[in-house]
This record gives structure tokens, C-alpha cells and sequence, in this order.
């Protein structure tokens, strides 16, 4: 017997610890949603893997597989998930990683506790000034920034993680929920996992985002577009409600803190609270706003964990 493991390879060259899936899908008894009669569940993609969390397992498993054994470059902010999760997977892979940081390096010294972990793990860190980096698709500057990382010829993940293959492997996510849920929420960043999400659901449930970048305007467009580059066209019923950004990304407020300690008091469950804490918050009131009709099976996707 040969293994394989998820990312297809076999044999004799480093792979991922195997993932698990289907993620876990729990009954979580509260309260709050039961009285209007809305019976809700956790999907713990936060149980996938140990390192490499959550919607970013789905999402780079596919890139690397296509990688295939090239160094892998990609983008993030000073706390990107996506960063840590890439730097953990070229740890475990073998490959070299390179992530390209918004902003300028002194800004960045010391390393936050998230740059310390991916430099930790083996990626080489690429500061770059927020004008270059706002056009790091534009061909040119692409091309440029990988001259500078001394990464040509690298394997170009975009920012997030986000394009066809790892929309297409976000279906899957979907897939796993027919027939279990008539809506499935999950915070949105790119809207690359919504994408992929709605696209494996089956006719008859749909999917609610929640951005959690104020602002997120563009997020619908920007989710048909990565459909129709991963397949072919519109999939699925999605829509967004863009009211519990709580002030934009990274950005909190007491309310959100009070309600994210609450549920892990209530439910035993460690809240991120860049992405899941705001979902979490936006269904409660959803709730509470009757968006929900009686008898609403809920699966709120547990997309990450608190990194500590
Ligand atoms: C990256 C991330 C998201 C956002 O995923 P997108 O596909 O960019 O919308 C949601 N939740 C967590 C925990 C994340 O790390």
C-alpha cells in the first residue's frame, strides 16, 4: 500500500500530517438561539489540522500540491493567519517560503509573536512599503518584489490564499455540510472560502458571510469573480451582511469582547477573534432580528483558533 496524503504526493518526499476530515460537526445547546427557534451547530475546521488551521488547510492544501516542491512566495499583514499557516506548511513540506509583509521593516522590529513564528518556521521575510505593496499584481511590481526576495521562478500564492484552486478546494467544506444545515455562516477576509463554500452546498441551503474589513463593498464582486475564475460562473446561494466589522479588521470593541469570552465560558470553545468572534456576534444578532425563521438549522464555521 502507498500512501498518499492530501496534498497528492506519495512516496518517499515530505507531506502534511493527514488533515482531519470532514472537519467535526457539533450541536452547540445555547439559549439565546434556541428561544427563537434556531437550533445551532459548530463545524470545527479549527480541528483540521493542528498547524495548519481551519479554512487555510483548505485552501493551500491545492496550491502546494501545484507547487509541486518549487519555493512558495506570498503576502500578508503583520498578524496574517495565511502567513503562519504557509511558513508552518513549508516547515513541514521541506519547501522554502517566502512572505512578502506590508510595511517597512523597522516598523516590524521586534517581530510580533506571528512574524516570530513564521520566521521560526524557516520563511524568509520580505518587507515592503504599503505604496508597492497595494500593487504587488500588477505584473511589473510582482516580478520585481521576486527579484528582491531572490524568489524567480517561485510559486506565486496571492494574499489570503485565495484563487481558483483554493476556491475549488473550499467546495469541499460545503459538500461536507449537505443536508446537515438549511444556512452556514463564516467570517469572511478575501471571500475565497464563501466562494468555494456556496459552490458545494447543496440547492435549498445557502451560505452568509460576515466581513470583518469594514468596508467589504467589494466583497461581493470580488466572490463572483473568484467563481467565475474557479468555475466558470456563479455558484450557489451566498449573500453578505456587513454590519459586525466592529470598526474594521484587527479592530475590536467591548461588546465584541464581552460576547467572545461569554461564548467560550458558555460553550468551552477558544473564539478567534480577528474572523470568528465577529461571525459569531453577527449570527446572535441575526437571531435576535428574527432573520431566522423557526425551525433554521444554523452551522456556524469555526474557520481558525486563537493564536497564542
Ligand atoms: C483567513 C481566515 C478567514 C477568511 O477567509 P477568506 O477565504 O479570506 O474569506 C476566516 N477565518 C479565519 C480564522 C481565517 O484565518
Amino acid at each position: 500500500m502507498t500512501s498518499t496524503d492530501s496534498t497528492g504526493r506519495s512516496g518517499g518526499r515530505p507531506s502534511l500530517p493527514r488533515p482531519r476530515l470532514p472537519s467535526p460537526l457539533v450541536p452547540a445547546a445555547d439559549a439565546r438561539f434556541e428561544q427563537h427557534g434556531v437550533r445551532l451547530l459548530l463545524k470545527r475546521d479549527d480541528l483540521i489540522h493542528p498547524e495548519l488551521v481551519g479554512n487555510k488547510w483548505r485552501k493551500l492544501a491545492p496550491n502546494l500540491a501545484r507547487a509541486g516542491g518549487r519555493p512558495v512566495v506570498t503576502f500578508g499583514g503583520a498578524y496574517s493567519n495565511h502567513l503562519r499557516a504557509t511558513a508552518a506548511a513549508g516547515r513541514l513540506l521541506g519547501l522554502p517560503t517566502v512572505g512578502v509583509v506590508r510595511g517597512e521593516e523597522l516598523a516590524h522590529r521586534p517581530l510580533n509573536a506571528s512574524l516570530a513564528r513564521c520566521a521560526a518556521d524557516g520563511m524568509r521575510l520580505c518587507f515592503t512599503d504599503r505604496a508597492t505593496y497595494r500593487r504587488k499584481s500588477d505584473p511589473g511590481t510582482l516580478a520585481a518584489l521576486l527579484r528582491t526576495a531572490g524568489a524567480e521562478g517561485a510559486f506565486v500564492v496571492p494574499e489570503g490564499g485565495s484563487n481558483a484552486a483554493a476556491v475549488r478546494g473550499c467546495r469541499e467544506l460545503g459538500a461536507e455540510l449537505a443536508g446537515r444545515a438549511d444556512v452556514v455562516a463564516l467570517a469572511c477576509g478575501t471571500g475565497g472560502t464563501l466562494a468555494g463554500l456556496a459552490a458545494g452546498l447543496p440547492a435549498g441551503s445557502r451560505a452568509l458571510g460576515i466581513p470583518v474589513l469594514k468596508g467589504g463593498g467589494f466583497l461581493a464582486g470580488e466572490i463572483r469573480r473568484l467563481q467565475e475564475e474557479a468555475f466558470g460562473g456563479p455558484r450557489g446561494a451566498w449573500s453578505l451582511d456587513d454590519r459586525f466589522h466592529c470598526g474594521g479588521y484587527a479592530r475590536s470593541t467591548p461588546g465584541l469582547d464581552a460576547f467572545a469570552d461569554d461564548f467560550e465560558d458558555r460553550h468551552g470553545l477558544p473564539v478567534e477573534r480577528v474572523y470568528v468572534a465577529k461571525m459569531l456576534y453577527g449570527l446572535l444578532a441575526l437571531t435576535r432580528e428574527h432573520a431566522f425563521t423557526r425551525g433554521t438549522t444554523l452551522a456556524a464555521v469555526v474557520t481558525g483558533r486563537p493564536f497564542a
